[in-house]
């Protein structure tokens, strides 16, 4: 093997082998532990909650929430019944399988028990960031039809009830007795509801979560998923979280986005691992202390969390004892391999990056557990995933050529369509048999593949094809620098030059000789042609709530163009 790796961890892992396991791996014998395949009769909440209760494992403890006021813990039988009761709720209101049912609330113990019991009326959920605005509200709810909500009154000024006919239904969690109009207080009906409920019994390809995507390049897209993808949620618990009974599980990412749902509830608990859900905001000290506090010992987060937390002093890392993590993740951008190289020198641990899109609804290429890291690469394809690189015209290309990134189609958790708009669905299967996932990679010879940007982002400078991942990445090697993000910007000679924007470390000035130095750092580290002509300093990079760098923010700034929808930018 070519380049810098971290070597694997030795221990017995769920999957054996990489090339073993690709060799014998058929979907047929994941699917072989649900029942459902062979009755056909399935329902994501009784297979994720209520199914450990029947096998014995109703005393396991499922949920540990915390978020600096309230700490609750659930155990699975609990979750169970809670859930049980917010069917009825909805049955009570005439909610049916198939409808779109949203929940609109910060992470708390309400936010899992109503998602839940949304799953178990066989109603599709349609999960949204607590930091939208009326208008990304209202454009979910509208595109999807949505017929109730469950919110908390904080929020509820945001939903524009008189503008969304579809809306039956608004659900208010907590106190809802001071305010005005026709809501239903959700404590009062779940108060009042029975323990007893029978799940609607599902068809594999029956609904199951609707979301919206992030919105990084654009218009937010309803991305459609039904109960079938359970089986890739089970099994890359298995492989690529590494789940196993004992662990206590922690994904940072809210449910307003796929790896929130996907492994914030689905993964863990089809697993039955005791899955930690943190709400509030982020600061080290609250993320280490929630890490030492329950003994996390497989935790999955994003770049940009790990990037903060290695701009964080020393003396925190100091301070918490971490020495629980036995298994760590990454998902959402790419991974930096300085920020590889900091996790297994201030954890211990490699950080092991997966890619997947909303689109795709589970992971898809990762670094295994068992895998040697290549930092900087995302990894191989999931046993029973084939990915390549092809061309414009969908020819596949050979190793170390940049192209589209596209995966055969066909594995579990695929979407099933975009709401209201096949269209749009239609151009991921431009080329027959392959889902194109619009991000530009290249596979090395050893079938490792490395992320290159997403196909609009990547940079044509003098006839050189520059992902801008490799530039920003180079960046923050640099001890000044915290963030970039790298846009090419249009130069009569050149095409394009690389314009740099840069979120500078605490304790680091703007200045001239600063922009020099990093142009230079990056010109003697990756290539003159790599090098940003161009350098702009920012106290803070536009950023979507799931922590993605918006590129095509920065583009627009740059060229005076409209930013078009910002629903999902952080402040
Ligand atoms: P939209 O499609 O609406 O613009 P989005 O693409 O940001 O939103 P997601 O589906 O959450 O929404 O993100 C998937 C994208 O995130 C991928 O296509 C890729 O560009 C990026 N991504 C995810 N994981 C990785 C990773 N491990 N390495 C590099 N990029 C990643
Ligand atoms: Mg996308």
């Amino acid at each position: 093997m070519k380049g810098e790796q971290l070597e694997s961890v030795v221990y017995a892992s769920n999957m054996g082998s990489y090339e073993q396991a690709c060799k014998r791996f058929q979907w047929e014998d994941v699917e072989s532990h649900f029942t459902w395949s062979r009755t056909g009769k399935v329902n994501m909440a009784h297979e994720a909650i209520d199914r450990h209760v029947y096998e014995g494992r109703g005393h396991k403890t499922a949920l540990l929430y915390c978020d600096g006021q309230r700490e609750e813990s659930y155990t699975f039988m609990q979750l169970c019944m809670e859930s049980n009761r917010f069917g009825n709720v909805l049955r009570k209101y005439n909610v049916a399988k198939g409808e779109r049912v949203f929940v609109f609330m910060p992470r708390s113990p309400e936010l899992i028990i109503a998602l839940l019991g949304i799953l178990k009326v066989g109603a599709v959920a349609g999960p949204l960031f607590e930091a939208f605005m009326e208008t990304a509200v209202k454009d979910r709810l509208e595109d999807s039809g949505a017929v109730a909500i469950v919110t908390t009154p904080e929020l509820l000024s945001r939903i524009p009830r008189d503008e969304l006919p579809e809306l039956k239904h608004v659900f208010v969690v907590r106190d809802s007795s001071q305010l005005a109009g026709d809501v239903i207080d959700f404590k009062a009906e779940m108060e009042q509801a029975s323990y007893e409920f029978e799940p609607e019994w599902l068809d594999r390809e029956d609904g199951l979560i609707i979301h919206y995507t992030s919105g990084s390049t654009g218009k937010p897209k309803g991305v459609y998923h039904v109960q079938n993808a359970m089986i890739q949620h089970y099994y890359t618990g298995k492989v690529v979280l590494d789940l196993r009974e004992d662990d206590i599980y922690w994904c940072t990412a809210d449910p307003g986005w796929v790896t929130g749902t996907s492994y914030g509830i689905f993964a863990p608990w089809l697993n039955g691992a005791t899955n930690v859900i943190r709400g509030g905001r982020f600061s080290p000290e609250n993320w280490y202390r929630t890490i030492e506090r329950y003994q996390v010992t497989v935790w999955y987060s994003a770049p940009t969390a790990f990037r903060m937390l290695m701009g964080a002093n020393e003396e925190i890392l100091e301070k918490y004892d971490l020495s629980s993590l036995r298994h760590v993740l990454s998902v959402g951008e790419p991974l930096n391999p300085e920020v590889v190289r900091w996790g297994w020198k201030a954890y211990g641990q490699r950080i092991h990056d997966t890619w997947w899109m909303t689109e795709t609804g589970g992971q898809l290429i990762c670094n295994y557990p068992e895998m040697a890291i290549k930092p900087g690469s995302m990894g191989k394809p999931l046993p029973g995933i084939e990915a390549a690189i092809l061309d414009d015209e969908g020819n596949v290309l050979p190793p170390n050529q940049m192209g589209n990134l596209a995966i055969r189609t066909g594995w579990p958790s695929m979407m099933r369509k975009i709401w209201n708009n096949p269209a749009k669905y239609d151009e991921y299967f431009r080329f027959s048999g392959w889902y194109v996932s619009g991000d530009s990679a290249y596979m090395d010879e050893d079938g490792y593949f490395w992320f290159q940007g997403r196909i609009d982002d990547v940079i044509n400078s003098s006839g050189e094809r520059i992902g801008p991942f490799e530039v920003e990445s180079k960046l923050v090697e640099h001890p000044a620098v915290a963030e970039a993000g790298v846009i090419g910007k249009p130069d009569p000679m050149r095409g394009e030059i690389i314009k740099a924007f840069i979120a500078l470390r605490e304790g680091y000035e703007p200045s001239e000789e600063l922009k020099e130095e990093i142009y230079r750092f990056v010109r003697g580290g990756l290539s003159a042609h790599a090098a940003p002509r161009e350098i702009e300093f920012k106290d803070k990079l536009p950023k979507t709530r799931s922590g993605k760098i918006m590129r095509r923010v920065l583009k627009a700034w740059e060229l005076e163009l409209p930013t078009g929808d910002l629903s999902t930018i952080e402040d």
